[in-house]
């Protein structure tokens, strides 16, 4: 019985518990779960806090999860001694939709209803605080953050549209920092207090918490004790004639403890022999609030100059679409210092913006532990860092294009393609590595696109250029005059339909010694020049071409005579220096 200020909550915090409620009910023991990850944040804040400012530390040293059942009454409480919650910080997170994870359970329901996908989906994600309703009708809040003297006790009911605040003034109920989480269970779903329960629970979905996670468990030991000999037994020993021999049976002497029941060595600190790809899909899919396994993954350590370790991923799907490729900050890498988690707020500073969506986490040694951004942004180890995140990136990424399931690298082109062309401008040093993995579509393969490396290898063997032409269409790539006298000659050409095809291209300037060339421009040499068909035609035509530049005047800049149409009459072609019309188009629309 409270007696607290009431508060109501936001409108959507009750359609969202609405929601979850009516859609995990199939899956209700992922409270378990979310309120464990909510600890482990609120550790995660409070050890990184602590580096700089020890005072927050002085009250409880130790940084932990203990989880205590009561299956009589039906009650779990969950205790971390993490950073705790002021009063404000218990309406604004409590009593509205801010956070992360619940805005994207949001969303993803929101998709999979559209595309008529089933509900179990949704169990595997993020829903946050407020799935302990799921199990709990009554859930208790007490909470002492270490930037405020007094403790607060939240309080809220299952379908209830207001929630009430009070202090925690009962000495009973004093923590000294930290949050402790009350479920009195629903009637049928008082079983998840029995102890065993629990525990296996937290064994299931805490495997990668890296904070202790105790849980009350009873425990057992055997002793011997001695026991009053019966008359009648004594009776025999005196007839068998044993000397004196004390009596004695085991009993079982029960206690309550707490049990240590997570393994709390982080994956990345793991031997990679012995880590399962399941667990590293596992732990993308809880780290990164992800329900798609990752396209790939790698797991390395460097050594020498600069030490440290790492898993990178590569997502199966782009989290905001296109906008990651302007917006580079995806808290995609999470940074940790001597496995103190420190940020994963970046701007560039580990992977450049175009392979900002590459996930993972990165731990050093090397760093101070209070790095600061202005730090990361001068530090010669975090340069040193970066290139070899990206070179392993791209391993990664070309480990994809490897596989034997051509489907793969198709996702991920589809997903991220844009991206690696975009480093074809902005990052020249990685050329080498970008270029293999760039896909097109060409004049032999308008419905499979094709590498650079499958274009050379089809090139007729007096082709010195790799040509293409940038189009908005393969239909209209495919139409255009300038193709002809190549498809006669059996020439392959790569068709650039993205608007930024050609400007990579362009950057790329060459593949293995070969020079990317446009077909529209007026000096392509097909390599079969006949100069002496050619001082016929000149004289032939040579008046005609002077009319016809009479006639057009200033709309053009030369009228030739052509040797690389076959059945068009005529074909306007932009100059060596100019634009391609492509590019024109382009310009004029602004679109980059
Ligand atoms: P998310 O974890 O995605 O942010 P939640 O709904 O799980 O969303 O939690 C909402 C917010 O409530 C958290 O961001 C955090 O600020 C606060 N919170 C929840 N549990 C705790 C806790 N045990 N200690 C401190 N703060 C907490
Ligand atoms: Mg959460």
């Amino acid at each position: 019985p409270s007696v607290g200020e009431k508060y109501e909550y936001q409108a959507e915090v009750s359609r969202l518990m609405d929601l979850i409620v009516n859609s995990l009910y199939s899956n209700k023991e992922v409270f378990l779960r979310e309120l464990i990850s909510n600890a482990s944040d609120a550790l995660d804040k409070l050890r990184f806090l602590s580096v700089t400012d020890s005072e927050l530390l002085k009250d409880a040293t130790d940084l932990d999860i203990r989880i205590q059942t009561d299956k009589d009454n039906g009650i779990i409480t969950i205790i971390d001694s993490g950073i705790g919650m002021t009063r404000q910080e218990l309406i604004d997170c409590l009593g509205t939709i801010a956070q992360s994870g619940t805005a994207k359970f949001l969303k993803a329901l929101k998709d999979s209803k559209d595309a008529g996908a089933d509900n179990n989906l949704i169990g595997q994600f993020g829903v946050g605080f407020y799935s302990a309703f799921l199990v709990a009708d009554r859930v208790v809040v007490s909470t002492k953050s270490p930037r405020s003297d007094k403790q607060y006790v939240w309080e809220g009911e299952a379908n209830a549209s207001s929630y009430t605040i009070r202090e925690d003034t009962d000495p009973e109920n004093h923590i000294p920092r930290g949050t402790r989480l009350t479920l009195y269970l629903k009637r049928d779903d008082k079983g998840f207090a029995h102890p065993e329960r629990i525990q296996k629970l937290v064994k299931n979905y805490s495997q990668f918490v890296s904070f202790p996670i105790y849980t009350w468990q009873e425990k057992g030991y055997t002793k011997e004790v001695e026991v009053d000999e019966d008359p009648a037994e004594a009776k025999k020993d005196e007839q068998d004639d044993t000397t004196e021999k004390k009596k004695t049976k085991t009993v079982v002497e029960k206690y309550w403890d707490w049990e240590l029941t997570n393994e709390t060595q982080p994956i990345w600190l793991r031997n990679p022999k012995e880590v399962s790809t399941e667990d590293y899909n596992e732990f993308y899919k809880k780290t990164f609030n992800e329900y798609l396994e990752p396209l790939a993954s790698s797991h390395f350590t460097t050594e020498g100059e600069v030490e440290f370790r790492s898993i990178l991923y590569v997502p199966a799907i782009a989290s905001t679409g296109k906008d990651d490729i302007v917006n580079p900050k995806t808290k995609n890498i999470r940074l940790y210092v001597k496995r103190v988690f420190i940020s994963d707020d970046f701007d560039g500073e580990l992977f450049p913006r175009y392979l900002s969506f590459v996930k993972g986490v990165v731990d050093s040694n090397d760093l101070p532990l209070n790095v600061s951004r202005e730090i990361l942004q001068e530090s010669r180890i975090v340069r040193i860092m970066r290139k070899r995140l990206v070179r392993k990136a791209f391993d990664m990424i070309l480990g994809i294009s490897m596989s034997e399931n051509r489907e793969d690298y198709e996702k991920f082109w589809d997903n991220f393609g844009k991206h690696l062309k975009l480093g074809c401008i902005e990052d020249r040093e990685n050329h080498k590595r970008i270029a293999p993995l760039l896909r097109f579509f060409s004049s032999q393969s308008e419905q499979e696109m094709i590498s650079l490396d499958e274009y050379v290898e089809n090139m007729k063997p007096e082709q010195k250029d790799i040509y293409y032409i940038a189009s908005d269409s393969v239909t209209s790539a495919r139409n255009t005059p300038f193709l002809e006298r190549l498809l006669e000659k059996d020439l392959e050409v790569l068709f650039l339909v993205d608007p930024i095809d050609e400007i990579a291209i362009q950057n790329l300037k060459s593949y293995k010694e070969k020079n990317f060339v446009d077909i529209t421009k007026e000096d392509l040499d097909l390599g079969d020049k006949n100069e002496e068909k050619e001082k016929n035609m000149k004289q032939e035509f040579g008046q005609t071409c002077d009319w016809i530049k009479k006639r057009l005047g200033d709309k053009v800049a030369s009228v030739q005579i052509s040797n690389r149409l076959s059945s068009s009459p005529c074909v306007l072609v932009s100059g060596k220096f100019g634009w391609s019309a492509n590019m024109e188009r382009l310009m004029k629309s602004q679109t980059v």
